[in-house]
Formats: C-alpha cells, structure tokens, sequence
C-alpha cells in the first residue's frame, strides 16, 4: 500500500482519561520500550546505518562503563561486577555479526536488526536449565535496551525535565506515576500512551493535573514520528494527525461550548450539591500534596475526601521526615478548614512505588507488599506518618483513613499502633485532636463482605473503587488487553456496594466513594441512588458532578440503583445509567460527530 501523503488527516482511538483539547507537535519518549518498527531501509543507507550502529554501540559502552564507576564509588566492587557482564553482552561478535549481516544483506533498519537478534537469544538463554546462563537472559535485555534507547531515542534519558524544552504533545509506550509527576504544564500540552487505561495511577494523575491524556492507542509510539502535528482530543480519546480544516472548525465550535459551559459551572461553585428533590450530599476533592489546595478550592469541592500521601514519597531523594508531613498536612487541614480532609496513610506499592527505596520486583504487585501490608513491617514509617497525622489534626477538620484493609487483624493492629502514637504524645503533651475520626478504604472484596464487622470498629468507610472492581473481577486496573473486561457496573460490584453502604449506615457511619467511580459521571446517578453520602473526585470534575446532581432526582437516582441490583448485565445496567445523566444533562456529554 502506498504511504499516506505527510497532510493527510489521520485518526488514531484510545481511552480518554483527562479531558482537553490541544494541539502541537510530538514528542516522542522512550521508543525503546515499545517495538522497533521493521521497515527497510535503502541500498544507499546501508553504510550510514551501519555506522549508526556502531556509534550506538560505542555510546553505550560509555554509558555503562560510567554507570560501573557511579556503582563502584557508592556500592563497591561487588555490586559493580555486573556491568563486566553488561560489557561482555554488548560486544559479544556473533550478535553484533548477525546485525551488521541483517543490515548490509537484508536492509533492516539497525534497531529492528539489534532488538530481533538481542532477543532471539535472550529467549533462548532464559529457557536453559542452568541459572548461571538463564541469569545472562536478563542481561541481554538490559543491555538491548540501553542500544535501542541509543538507536531510537538518541540516548536520551527519561528525565522529562531535561527532555522537554518546548510546549508539546508527549507520545510515550508508557509513563510511569513518577514520569508523569515530572511533566510541567507549560512544557506539556497533553500526553498520549500505547498502553494504560483510566484508573492507574498515571491516569488519575493527569486529571489532577488538568493534563488532557488519552492512553491505550496501542501502537501510536510506531505510528507517530517526533514533530508531527497533531490534535489531542482528551474527551473522546483521540489523536488526530494533521486535522483538517473541517476537523479544526468542529474543535473550535466545541471549545466555544465548553467554554461557555465552564463560565455556567464558575458561577454555581457555592452552591450545595441537591438533588432537585431536595437531597444533599457531599461533594469532596482528591488531592495529592499541598500544593493542590487552590484546585480545590476553585473547585467548590467541600472538603478533600482523599489525600494520596504516597505523593509526598514519591521523586524525593529522601522519605519525607515526621515535620515535613506534619507541614504538608497542616497546611491542608488549615487551609480548608472547617471542612473535613480525610488523609490516607501511605499506598505505596502497586503501580506507585518509591524513588529512594527498594520495594522488591514482585510477581503481582497489586497482590503484594502494597498499602497497610507494607506499613505493618515499616513500623517507624508508619508511626512518622502516623504522629504526623495526630499532630496536624488539630489544625482542622482532619479525619485517617487505613488504605487495603482486607481483614479485621490489620485494622487492629493499625489501631493499636495509632493508640501508641497517641498515648506517647499525650505524654509528651503533644496536643492533637482526641476526637479524631478513623475510617478506612473498602477496596477489597474480602473488606465489603464483611462491612458489618468493619463498621463497628470504624466512623466511617470510603470505597475504592479502583481496587475494589480490579480485586472483585480479577482484572489488573493498568492492562489495557483486557479492559474491556474491567466493569464498574458489573452486578458484582454493585452488591458489594450496596452491602457497605447497608453495613455503615445500620451502624449510623457515613459512606464515600474516592474510587475515579466516583467522578464518571455516569455513574454518579448510580452511586446516589445506592445511598452513598459523599464523592469525592479530581477537583476539575467537581464543578460538572456538582452541575448533575442539582439536575437530578433521588427517586429517580433510587430507581435506577434498583433496576441495577436486579439486572444481569452490566451493559444494560451502563446504558441505564448513561441515558439518565445524560438527560439530565446533556450539555455535560459533548461529542464530535465524526
Ligand atoms: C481506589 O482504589 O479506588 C483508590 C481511590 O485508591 P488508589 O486509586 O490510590 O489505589
Ligand atoms: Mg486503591
């Protein structure tokens, strides 16, 4: 097939995460981790390829005899040995032999001839018996990795910072939370991903950082070249190549309405969230650090119903001392007070890990040493944390949330570690708030089925839903491949919610959603009408979850959450609820015609 004229308009779909529209040209990062694409190159290329090689290999051996001596300087002889190995793999001659053969005879490009040749025998190392040579597979990798990174990144880092020097549209394989911590507004339009889907933790990122993102494109690392121009659409999940001038009319008429829209949510941000039957319920922000008050208090959001500390641990050279939270957290509770900020203790694990210290590579991360599990062990973490928390709670409306409980045992143990905390303050004469409400996440199917027993111990719950659909339907939250099967509405999960809200309200508790449930919209007429009494989501959607609420009625909230916990299909239950907060509200639910 003939290649497409570079103007041609060229479309690509993916999952929309953070709302926005923008245009610029690409950037592309980290090509490495995806597959370099195979095309051929020309008999007259073959010696500038060749050498491209070459002086690939050439940087990197500098790279890692660089890295060996940073190793040696701070770990010692031992921990520097390995890139021995590195360097023996990188000039091994019978692989660089067969790429040099693959480029001169076959006119492969050098980084789809490294990566198939590097991995043909890394495949084959790792299925050997002995662990001396299976052990060589991973070096393999390691070093390809570094090539490639040479042949098609021009051995950049992933140090965004560095990277990016101009406003643009990021395009990566994939960005990890720290990566995605890095991106500045000024330097970032909005970025767009091969893999991910809307509830890691990447995602929920770029909605509190008001990035517009669409992830999930598959292939758009191959698809798209460096400074290509595109149009990156964050409502319906798309990236548009060289948009046309119709496309670029239709973009223009909805940034018109949107704009519009944003000045009718501006004015009502005073206003309580009621539904037009009279029934009120709270409206709260996720936050990260404290740098995100103003967001919510733009936002009209009543409180923060999630504070992600793990934030605060993330991209720093050290673990945040005791003082360090207690400022952070002061600062929050002060600033919103008298309204409630639910501060959670440390999630990290998972798809979130630490900069500075080493979690260990795990199986399933997700079922792992994750959230409360790690702070159980880590108990001079948990305690800094915990004092931290204590001590800021009288600065505002401060409530504690446990995250991951997933039985009784690690509640009591939290608790008693928190009772220690407080009696050695008290001592100290420390003050904090006495009255201090504890409550925890529901995010694991084994915490909802035993909500009863959870809510005579706790004031309150939130659920998490992230977890809790990835925990009940066994679908890992960050796999594209299979997020077709990762269901909100699937009946399943609407038990289980109706069995915690049941659960806490028999016992007179409050419940919340922090899930990103919580800010889909259509979902929220779902979630109200299962009794839930607050939600909590990124600030910038509170303003349009606000603009729904007060356009709808309990009843009707009330029938649908019934008709939900009758049906079968998870499908029709999203199509019901789609279709009432969208007559509700249909200015909330703009779409292209395309
Ligand atoms: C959740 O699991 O729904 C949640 C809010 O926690 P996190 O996304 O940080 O895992
Ligand atoms: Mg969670």
């Amino acid at each position: 097939m003939p290649a497409a004229p570079a103007s041609v308009e060229r479309i690509f779909r993916g999952v929309a995460v953070s709302p926005g529209v923008r245009q610029g040209r690409v950037v592309i990062l980290g090509r490495s981790a995806a597959i370099a694409d195979d095309h051929k190159i020309s008999e007259t290329d073959v010696p500038a390829e060749l050498k491209r090689f070459e002086q690939a290999l050439v940087a990197t051996r500098q790279q890692i005899q660089e890295a060996q001596r940073q190793v040696l300087a701070r770990m010692g002889a031992g921990e520097a040995q390995i890139f021995d190995m590195h360097l023996l793999v990188l000039e091994d001659p019978v692989v660089n032999e067969e790429v040099l053969r693959l480029i001169e005879r076959d006119h492969c490009n050098a980084a789809h001839a490294y990566q198939t040749v590097a991995e043909r025998y890394a495949t084959s190392l790792a299925g050997v018996e002995d662990e001396y040579l299976r052990e060589r597979a991973t070096d393999m990798r390691d070093v390809a990795h570094r090539v490639l990174s040479h042949l098609l990144d021009g051995g950049h880092d992933h140090d965004l910072r560095r990277l990016l020097k101009e406003p643009c549209i990021v395009v990566a394989h994939d960005l990890a939370p720290s990566q995605t911590a890095q991106l500045e507004h000024d330097k970032v339009l909005g970025f767009a991903t091969d893999v991910g889907s809307r509830t890691s933790h990447t995602a929920i990122m770029a909605r509190s950082m008001k990035i517009p993102a669409v992830v999930g494109l598959k292939n758009i690392t191959s698809s798209l070249r460096t400074g290509d121009y595109v149009l990156l659409d964050g409502i319906n999940g798309l990236i548009i190549v060289n948009p046309s001038d119709q496309t670029l009319f239709q973009y223009g008429e909805l940034a018109t309405r949107q704009q519009s829209l944003g000045e009718r949510l501006r004015e009502m941000r005073a206003l309580p969230a009621v539904t037009l039957d009279g029934h009120r319920i709270i409206l709260s922000g996720n936050i990260e650090n404290a740098d995100d008050i103003p967001a919510i208090l733009e936002s009209g959001a009543e409180g923060v119903g999630l504070f992600r500390t793990e934030y605060l641990f993330i991209n720093h050279e050290r673990l945040p001392d005791e003082e360090e939270q207690l400022a952070a957290y002061s600062a929050v509770a002060a600033a919103l007070k008298p309204a409630p900020v639910v501060i959670r203790t440390l999630d990290l694990g998972g798809d979130k890990f630490r900069s500075h210290t080493d979690v260990p590579d795990e199986m399933n991360p997700f079922l792992g040493w994750r959230a409360i599990r790690f702070c159980l062990e880590e108990r001079d973490l948990f305690r800094a944390q915990l004092r931290a928390i204590l001590r800021a709670s009288i600065h505002g409306n401060v409530k504690l949330m446990y995250p991951m409980i997933s039985g009784l045992n690690e509640l009591e143990q939290a608790n008693a570690l928190l009772e220690e905390c407080k009696a050695a303050l008290r001592a100290a004469g420390t003050p904090f708030d006495e009255g201090l409400e504890v409550g925890i996440m529901v995010e694991t199917p084994s915490a909802a089925l035993i909500a009863d027993a959870l809510a005579r111990r706790t004031r309150f719950f939130s659920l998490g839903t992230n977890d809790l659909i990835q925990y009940s339907l066994a679908v890992d939250r960050t796999n594209e491949k299979i997020a077709h099967l990762y269901e909100p509405t699937h009946p399943a999960i609407i038990r289980l919610i109706k069995l915690t809200v049941d659960s806490a309200h028999a016992r007179g508790n409050w419940v919340g959603v922090c899930g990103e449930m919580a800010g889909d919209l259509a979902l929220v007429p779902l979630l109200l009408g299962l009794g839930v009494d607050e939600l909590s989501a990124a600030p910038a959607t509170v303003p349009e979850m606000k603009h729904l609420i007060r356009r709808l009625n309990l009843r009707e909230a009330r029938a649908l959450a019934e008709f939900a916990l009758q049906c079968e299909s998870a499908h029709e239950i999203l199509g019901r609820c789609a279709q009432l907060a969208h007559d509700a509200a249909p200015e909330l639910f703009p779409e292209l015609r395309r």
